[in-house]
This record gives C-alpha cells, structure tokens and sequence, in this order.
C-alpha cells in the first residue's frame, strides 16, 4: 500500500477489520451449534468413529482422561511470557564500588533443552530438544536459566508447528528480555511423521530462527552455532 495515500491505509485497515469481524462470527457460529456436545462426548463420538464401544469397561473413564490430557499438554496458554523472563539479574558487580565493572557481553547458551508439543495438523506430539542463545542487551541483565526452559514450555505446550514455536521462543527473548540477539535452534521428531502417512521412523526435522546481532553479524552467529556443535 502507498505510504502517501491515506484512503488506501483506511480502506485496508477496513478489509482486514471486516476479514476478523467474519472469522468471529464463524467461531462463534460453530461454538453455538456444538454446545450440546461436551468434550468428553465428542471424544466418545471418536470412540465410535474408530469402531469402538465407549461404554465398554476400558474405555469408560478414558473420555475424561483424554479431555484432561489435551488441557495438561495446552496449558501454556495461560502463561505469560513477559513474566517468566520479568526477573533478570545484573551481571557486574554494581554492590562493589572498588570493583572494575565488568558486565557480561558474550554468548549465553542452554542446550538441550527437552520438550514435548502437539503438532496442531494431527493432534499427535512432536518431542525433541530446544537450545537457546543470546546475548545480553546493553543493560547486561540476564536472566536465570531455568527461565529459559520455562520459557520453551510456555510455547511448546500449545497446538504448533515446529516453525512457529522456534520464532516465538525467539522473539520473546529478544522483545521481553532485550536481549541483543537471539537464536533459537529446534531439533524434533514428529509422531504424524513417525508413526502414519509416509512412515519414515528416523526422521528428525530442525529449525533456526535469529534475532539482532545474530542476524546482522554472521561471525556472532558462527560463534554460537560452534557451541551449540562443541562443549
Ligand atoms: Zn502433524
């Protein structure tokens, strides 16, 4: 859109407000129509679609198991980000007024970080292992470590895609934490991979995101992806 006419920036704000408007009333529309059916009968519903009896012994309780599964494995929707990485820590010594402040500039690395996700196109869950890189903003704060797991929780326990989890760990890192760069790395084996469709057993799909120096600077991101390899 041109930046020096105004009506086509109404006009587009517009379409995407009458875009948003429609895909509410489509939810809406459709959360009205299954009303009737709890979760847990929809999962009995799926019972029958896989010519199952429900009301069998072992399958009595499972509709209630599955539904408490789902929320277990999707509660990183009700967490936030910003206050997970809220506590931060200096790195010199501002008590010490003898001391030569020496804040800490370089690379931060926690590798292999385990997590499980759901892959949103199947519902079945992709695991592997997260690694996160960055490097203090000017500030110099960091942040604990075990902030950074959390962190990977908070998005992977959600419907993903692999993609979308690695840009999102990222981009918090870089927008709550300041931090001067960032990058990501994801290693995952996807059980709709797995286990149906093409059937590859071994396959292991990464994926990398970079914020900031780590996209600007090519030897910053050399550095971090050798300690990601080394050590
Ligand atoms: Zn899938």
């Amino acid at each position: 859109m041109a930046a020096d006419d105004p009506k086509a920036d109404i006009r587009h704000t517009m379409q995407q407000g009458e875009r948003r408007l429609a895909r509410w009333e489509a939810r809406e529309a459709l959360r009205e129509r299954l009303e009737p059916l709890s979760p847990e009968d929809a999962v009995r519903r799926l019972l029958f679609a896989v010519g199952e009896d429900p009301t069998r012994e072992g399958l009595h309780a499972t509709p209630g198991r599955v539904v408490r599964a789902l929320l277990e494995l999707t509660q990183g929707y009700h967490l936030k980000p910003a206050e997970v990485l809220a506590t931060t820590f200096a790195t010199d010594d501002i008590e010490d007024p003898e001391a030569t402040p020496a804040q800490y500039n370089g690379i931060i690395l926690l590798k292999d970080i385990p997590f499980n996700s759901t892959c949103e196109h199947h519902l079945l869950p992709f695991l592997g292992e997260a690694h996160v890189a960055y490097i203090p903003g000017e500030n110099g704060r960091v942040v604990g470590l075990s902030k950074l797991a959390r962190l990977v929780d908070i998005f992977a326990l959600r419907l993903q895609m692999q993609e979308r989890l690695t840009a999102q760990i990222a981009q918090a890192i870089k927008e709550h934490l300041g931090a001067a760069g960032v990058l990501v790395v994801i290693s995952a084996a996807h059980a709709c991979m797995r286990l149906r469709g093409v059937r590859k057993p071994n396959t292991q799909m990464v994926t990398s995101e970079v914020r900031g120096l780590f996209q600007d600077n090519a030897a910053a991101r050399a550095e971090a992806m050798s300690l990601l390899k080394g050590a």
